[in-house]
């Protein structure tokens, strides 16, 4: 190591840092936060909510037989309805919303000091841009279930609140896909 590059690397030290800090939070296909983003700042989220009463609610949502997109056009088309699939959300979001790719064609939202109103007001801005806008960037339909889930007390972490999204999810998958459930509990 030379004098001259160390001088480089400490004059860079904060952009270094700050470029490792962004590409550990973001989902590099889609461009979207991803889950352990989602988990450390809901975190806090959550706190606020639970210090001062303020609603906070999840949506899970998960692309329907998107195996079958990729079996059926290949994984590069996959990988497309993917970024498109992240680009409508991020279309539909408000600035407070919290979207994240939570795992392969599974996206996670978390509303802060909303309840489940707010949450399906966003699911179906979002089925309406899926239903219309979608099909033109990608060339084919594609539907999406969702489950919606409210913090409620009794629930202990953050992820406590994720599986009852989740199990909502599975809801709408069971009772065939291409909707939304909004938990019950
Ligand atoms: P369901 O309606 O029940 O959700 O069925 P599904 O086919 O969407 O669900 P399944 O979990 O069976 O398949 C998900 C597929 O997503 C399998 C996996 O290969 C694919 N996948 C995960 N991550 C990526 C990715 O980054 N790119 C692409 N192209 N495919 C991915
Ligand atoms: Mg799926
Ligand atoms: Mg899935």
């Amino acid at each position: 190591l030379t004098i001259g590059t160390l001088a480089f690397l400490l004059a860079h030290r904060d952009e270094a840092e700050q470029e490792l800090k962004r590409m550990a939070t973001t989902d590099a296909l889609t461009g979207l936060h991803n889950r352990h983003w989602l988990e450390e700042r809901g975190a806090d989220h959550l706190s606020l909510a639970q210090r001062y009463q303020h609603p906070l609610t999840a949506m899970m949502v998960d692309i329907d037989h998107f195996k079958g997109i990729n079996d059926g056009h290949g994984h590069l088309v996959g990988d497309r309805v993917l970024a498109a699939f992240a680009q409508a959300l991020q279309s539909v979001g408000r600035d407070a919303d919290l979207i994240a790719r939570y795992g392969g064609e599974e996206f996670c939202v978390l509303l802060p000091m909303s309840g489940p109103d707010a949450a399906s007001e966003l699911e179906q801005r979002l089925r309406a841009y899926v239903k219309e806008v979608l099909p033109a960037k990608v060339g084919f339909e594609v539907t999406y279930s969702a489950g919606i889930a409210q913090w409620r007390p009794g629930l202990l972490t953050l992820n406590d609140l994720f599986g009852l999204a989740d199990a909502a999810l599975y809801e709408a998958k069971r009772t065939g896909r291409n909707r939304v459930v909004v938990s019950a509990s």
